[in-house]
C-alpha cells in the first residue's frame, strides 16, 4: 500500500517536471498573444481616428451627422437672428422660468429649422440649418407644404 502512494507521488513529480516547460511555454505565448492584441487595438484606434479626420475633409455631411444638430445659437451666430419663415426678428428672451430648472419658451423663441428635413434626408450641416420662431416652425411641422407665415405675437412679454 505505501509503496503504490509513493510510485503514484514519485510519477505524479516526474509528470510535473516533464509538462514544467510545456506550461512556461504556454504561459509565454499567451502573453504575447494578448500583447499583440493589444498593439492591434491601438493600430484599430489610429485608423479610425484617421478615417474620422479624413471624412471630416471629405464628407461634412456625414460629420454632422455625427456631432449632431447645431444650437440655435451656433446658427443664429452664422446666420443672424431672423426668423426664415416668416422674416421677422426671434427673441431669446420670450421665455419665462416656471419653477427651479424649469422654463417655459415661448412662440417666438428662437429654434433650429432645416431646409430639407431630417427625416426626408436632410443633414445638420450649417448649409441646411435655419433659425425659425418656435411658432412658424411648428406650422412648418404640421404641413411642410406650407408658404406663408405670419409674425407670431411673443408669448411673455419682457
Ligand atoms: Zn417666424
Amino acid at each position: 500500500m505505501g509503496l503504490i502512494i509513493f510510485c503514484v507521488v514519485v510519477a505524479l513529480l516526474v509528470l510535473g517536471l516533464l509538462l514544467r516547460e510545456p506550461f512556461a511555454e504556454f504561459r509565454k505565448r499567451r502573453r504575447e498573444r494578448a500583447r499583440e492584441r493589444k498593439r492591434q487595438w491601438r493600430r484599430d484606434r489610429e485608423a479610425a481616428r484617421a478615417q474620422r479626420s479624413q471624412e471630416r475633409a471629405m464628407n461634412p455631411a456625414k460629420a454632422a451627422a455625427r456631432k449632431g444638430p447645431p444650437s440655435w445659437q451656433q446658427v443664429e451666430k452664422r446666420q443672424g437672428g431672423k426668423c426664415w419663415l416668416c422674416g421677422t426678428r426671434t427673441y431669446a428672451d420670450d421665455r419665462r422660468r416656471v419653477a427651479a430648472g424649469e422654463e417655459r419658451l415661448g412662440s417666438t423663441y428662437p429654434t433650429v429649422d432645416f431646409v430639407i428635413p431630417i427625416g426626408s434626408g436632410g443633414t445638420y450641416e450649417y448649409d441646411n440649418a435655419r433659425i425659425a420662431h418656435r411658432h412658424c416652425h411648428a406650422l412648418r411641422v404640421a404641413n411642410p407644404a406650407r408658404t406663408t407665415y405670419g409674425a407670431p405675437k411673443r408669448t411673455y412679454s419682457s
